[in-house]
């Protein structure tokens, strides 16, 4: 660990080394990520790593066209190339949704995605055995991927080493200190100080924004997810990402006969009261049973020909939510350079690319890009939170 340097990135997930990355492309100088456990180590390893632009908000479908065009060019950008699975994106979801399921098509579409609606014969044939009966719509955006979550973030790791970052892993920070113009970090190898400090530590960050007397509007909301095993006898397999509004889940295929399970979290966490509150340092890391049983009943929903599959895997661990859902990516006043990036609400891999390129932008320039004008955190105070859907 360096004791100086000119940005200090705290938390290696996907979005601490973004901007190291993207810093590191923009030759800022001695970059240095302290992560406190091993990169992925938090949400970024748990994602499920889908990327899909069909949102109800232009700004969010554009960047999630950026962030999935970023990850599929890392093999010609840097020799580092990672498998992008483009299995496509299936909505299923109640005609009484079918106005905001039009109103997402007409945004994602003015921004550039394929997306439409699409009738049950045809959802049949992209998703053999998918469910459907006569209140169920459709809509398939063909160019949305999944990527593996882990693999992506350690990628990135490497070639931000590869750029000349210092990322040192086992390194808990303990306090930030403001010093002047600099920021003075105790962390459990020694004390590091910086001009510059990017909190990337989702869920964790509003501990550290206590002690900058700026309590930070997010808070932590349990995630559990499961992976399923088609039954034994079964043929089918799971070809696209699929969200199904009625059973409450989404998933995509993992492997050649698993898939990942989560929940449509967004469909009842309408806003911070909804959140179910747990410590991310003490909380169980796999699914209550409850939460296994009922997922199953809603995946044998989703895909009735799953009711003879089974659990494999669970795992939980902790979402950082916003007010509105949408990250906050912002700086702190003051003298010294206390930028963040977090409350991403379940969205953040996605983002990571975008998040990426525009704070580190945010930190060379010293100028807040237009791109992000709309995700500071005043926003709450001023009422302006940010209106959008999945669908
Ligand atoms: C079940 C599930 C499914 C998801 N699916 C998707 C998806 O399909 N698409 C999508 O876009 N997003 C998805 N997400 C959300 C996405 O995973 C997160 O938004 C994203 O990974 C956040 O990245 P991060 O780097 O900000 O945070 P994290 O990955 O949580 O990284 C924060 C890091 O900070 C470190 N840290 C914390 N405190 C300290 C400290 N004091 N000192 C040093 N290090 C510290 C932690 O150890 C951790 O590694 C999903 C999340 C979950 C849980």
């Amino acid at each position: 660990m360096s004791a100086t340097c000119d940005v200090l990135v705290v938390g290696g997930g996907v979005t601490g080394l973004s901007v190291a990355l993207h810093l590191a492309l923009r030759k800022f100088g001695r970059i240095q990520v302290l992560e406190r456990h091993y990169v992925g180590a938090g949400q970024s390893g748990r994602a499920a790593g889908i990327i899909r632009s069909t949102v109800r908000h232009a700004g969010l479908s554009r960047w999630q066209t950026e962030s999935a065009q970023s990850f599929r060019s890392l093999g010609e950008q840097f020799g580092e190339p990672i498998p992008v699975h483009p299995a496509g994106y299936l909505l299923a979801t109640d005609r009484d949704h079918s106005a905001s399921v039009d109103a997402a098509i007409q945004v994602a579409t003015s921004t550039g995605c394929q997306v439409s609606r699409i009738d049950a014969r045809q959802a049949n044939d992209l998703q053999p055995g998918l469910r459907s009966d006569d209140r169920t719509i459709f809509a398939f955006e063909p160019g949305a991927v999944h990527l593996d979550p882990m693999t992506a973030t350690q990628t990135l790791a490497r070639i931000a080493r590869t750029l000349g970052v210092e990322i040192v892993e086992g390194c808990e920070v303990r306090t930030l200190e403001v010093a002047g113009p600099m920021v003075r970090v105790a962390t459990e190898n020694g004390t590091v100080e910086s001009p510059v400090v990017l909190l990337g530590t989702s869920c964790w960050m509003p501990l550290q924004m206590d002690r900058f007397g700026q309590p930070m509007p997010v808070r932590p909301h349990r995630a559990e997810m499961g992976f399923f095993q088609v039954p034994a006898r079964s043929d089918r397999r799971l070809q696209r990402i699929v969200s199904d509004a009625t059973s409450g889940i989404y998933l995509r295929p993992d492997g050649s006969d698993q898939m990942f399970v989560g929940w449509r979290e967004g469909d009842w966490v309408k806003s911070l009261a909804d959140c179910v509150a747990q410590d991310p340092d003490h909380c169980r890391q796999t699914a209550e049973f409850s939460t296994v049983r009922r997922m199953h009943q809603a995946l044998s929903t989703t895909l009735p020909w799953m009711r003879d599959g089974f659990v494999h895997r669970t795992f939980a661990c902790t979402y950082d939510y916003s007010p509105d859902g949408v990250p906050i990516l912002d700086r702190l006043d003051g003298p010294a350079g206390v930028f963040l990036a977090g409350g991403f609400s379940g969205g953040g891999f996605s983002l990571s690319p975008f998040v990426g390129r525009t704070m580190a932008e945010y930190i060379d320039t010293e100028r807040r890009p237009d791109d992000i004008a709309e995700l500071s955190w005043q926003r709450f105070r001023d009422g302006q939170a940010i209106q959008w859907s999945n669908n």
